[in-house]
């Protein structure tokens, strides 16, 4: 028997041409599945694509017209990795109705539109993988990040509910939640080398970990044989959040 291959499968991966995200479309690609990445930059898709048999839609999922487009760009989606980039650091006490709005439309009205997009198909075929990229602050809210720890929330709240209405359809839902993760991300956040020293030293592990860790994450949540995993939220952090 072969165990954890994705052939023939479809998968579409937003927020997939850098970071986590690549990182998760290459992984369900190298298991056999058929990949499609949407993010808004052609020549950054482009490139992230070249020589990897992914394919790539240009779209803003934090628009209902972007979030069509990634939907149908990838035809029938058995596996939905739900991502965008994060919300940008402030204070809590800072944030503006435009900042609150602007976070719920990238972070969370993009997961419930994107699920909205595919769960029909796939509750009719009975098999269905709904995955969203959230964050280690969901338990443990980063003071300089209030827009991503409030909407995390609500993206990890609402797929645990809707865990419980589709799990007898054979769709699961679960999150997966990185921690300190050697991105573009992380790099602009915590731009200098001192500042990074500083971080790791308080992980567990010692080290921020890789895209390419989470993926794996990502990639076993996609498979047949984590069929009966759902609600879940699974921290890759390296043990930050124990
Ligand atoms: P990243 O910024 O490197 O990549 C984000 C990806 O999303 C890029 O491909 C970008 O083009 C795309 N994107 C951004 N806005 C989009 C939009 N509106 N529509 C479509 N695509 C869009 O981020 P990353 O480090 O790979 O992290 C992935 C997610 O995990 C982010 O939401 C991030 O906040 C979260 N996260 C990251 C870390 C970390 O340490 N890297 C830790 C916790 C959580």
């Amino acid at each position: 028997m072969t165990l954890f291959r994705l052939d023939g499968k479809r998968a579409l991966v937003t927020g997939g041409s850098r970071g986590i995200g690549l990182a998760a479309a290459l992984h369900l690609r190298e298991l056999g599945a058929d990949v499609t990445i949407a993010a808004r930059d052609e020549a950054t898709l482009r490139r992230a694509a070249e020589g990897t048999g992914l394919h790539w839609a240009v779209a803003d999922v934090s628009t209902p017209g972007g979030v069509q487009a990634a939907v149908d760009a990838t035809g029938r989606v058995d596996i939905l990795v739900s991502n965008a980039g994060g919300p940008p650091p402030s204070f809590p006490s800072q944030v503006t109705d435009d900042g609150w709005q602007r976070g719920f439309e990238t972070t969370f009205l993009s997961t419930t539109r994107l699920v909205d997009g595919v769960l029909t198909g796939m509750r009719e075929r009975r098999w269905g993988r709904i995955i969203a990229i959230t964050s280690l602050t969901v338990g443990r809210p980063a003071l300089n990040l209030p827009v991503s720890n409030a909407m995390r929330a609500a993206v990890t709240n609402h797929l645990r509910t809707l865990s419980l209405e589709v799990a007898q359809d054979g769709v699961t839902c679960n999150t997966v939640a990185p921690g300190y993760t050697a991105t573009d991300r992380l790099k602009a956040l915590h731009a200098t080398p001192a500042d990074a020293e500083k971080l790791t030293a308080r992980i567990p592990a010692r080290r921020f970990g890789q895209p390419e860790e989470v993926a794996a994450a990502i990639a076993f949540l996609a498979t047949t044989e984590a069929a009966y995993i759902t609600g879940q939220e699974i921290l890759v952090d390296g043990g930050w959040g124990i």
